[in-house]
């Protein structure tokens, strides 16, 4: 982790070069320098590591830190769950539709194109794209097609207007470059396309702020506001979008569709909204991370599940 290079970033949504800092380290206690933009309120780490240090972490580390399953046996009760609440969320809006061909960006071992597989539509095409070798070969030998590893580099070229559906499941907080990868997700999409997009929600942060909810990992922080502009931004018309529901507390979701490209307007008064949240939630950090310690600790002792 010493040899980090860093660099520094505007503002990824409007290119605002006045910033706030709140943090500087993350969880496994690693730099992370959340930072919350003066002009719109939106969070993001600057200085962040440079784009070789990212794709070095994403191809050999991040598996370890994680996916214990990529690396180990792991307790799997849980591995669908996402899955299933993209599905059951497609389902409540009349969403759920024959997609012929999906896409999960960032799929990781591919938990859900497998679970859309089971339970949904047995012949569709399931395509992974995935910086993780381990998973490569995992998604391969499980017959799911393959689009690359850089989600920056032409894998969209071979697969434009081919796509019922794109998955980005808690991916979008990680990309250096949100908004170029919103903008190839759209032209990857049919006329009738649907993206499904989830992230973590930073006005709802999960706890502890410094050692769980900022991370290296993620770049950026949005919440329902943010995530909506760059939306609009990359020419993705928000067909629902929501700050949680009885399915998950922490995280904004949002179905689109290809439609026109909209314009930014920065909320000047968002910042302070923000930092206030952080400053609140903050200070309950001692006492979530000696919870957390507690049940690590009852756990190992078998005391509880
Ligand atoms: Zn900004």
């Amino acid at each position: 982790m010493n040899d980090a290079t860093f660099t520094k970033s505007l503002c990824p949504l409007c290119g605002g070069p006045d910033h706030r800092a709140v943090s500087t380290t993350g969880q496994f206690g690693i730099p992370a320098h959340v930072v919350v933009c003066v002009d719109c309120g939106s969070s993001f780490l600057n200085p962040r590591w440079t784009k070789e240090r990212y794709d070095r972490f994403y191809s050999s580390e991040y598996d370890t830190y994680y996916r214990p399953e990529v690396v180990s046996q792991n307790d799997d009760r849980y591995k669908f769950v996402p899955a299933s609440q993209i599905v059951t969320r497609l389902q409540r809006y009349g969403l759920l539709r024959p997609f012929q061909r999906v896409l999960d960006l960032g799929s990781g071992m591919g938990h859900a194109l497998t679970y859309l597989r089971n339970v949904h539509e047995p012949n569709a095409q399931y395509d992974a794209l995935e910086p993780s070798p381990t998973c490569r070969t995992h998604l391969l030998s499980n017959g799911f097609g393959y689009v690359g590893a850089d989600v920056y580099g032409p894998w969209d070229d071979q697969v434009k207007d081919s796509y019922g559906l794109v998955i980005m499941r808690h991916v979008l907080e990680h990309f250096h470059e949100p908004l170029e990868v919103l903008r190839k997700v759209r032209a990857v999409l049919r006329d009738d396309g649907l993206l499904y997009v989830a992230v973590p929600d930073a006005m709802h942060p999960t706890k502890p702020l410094r050692s769980h909810f900022f991370r290296v990992v993620h770049i950026n922080y949005f919440t329902r506001r943010s995530l909506a502009a760059m939306l609009g931004m990359a020419g993705l018309e928000m067909l629902h979008i929501a700050e949680g529901d009885d399915l998950s507390k922490n995280e904004v979701f949002a179905i689109c569709k290809k439609g026109p490209v909209t314009k930014f307007q920065p909320d000047t008064t968002e910042a302070a909204r923000q930092l206030a949240l952080y400053r609140d939630a903050g200070r309950l950090d001692t006492w979530y991370e000696l919870k957390s310690w507690g049940i690590s600790i009852l756990r190992r002792l078998r005391l509880i599940n």
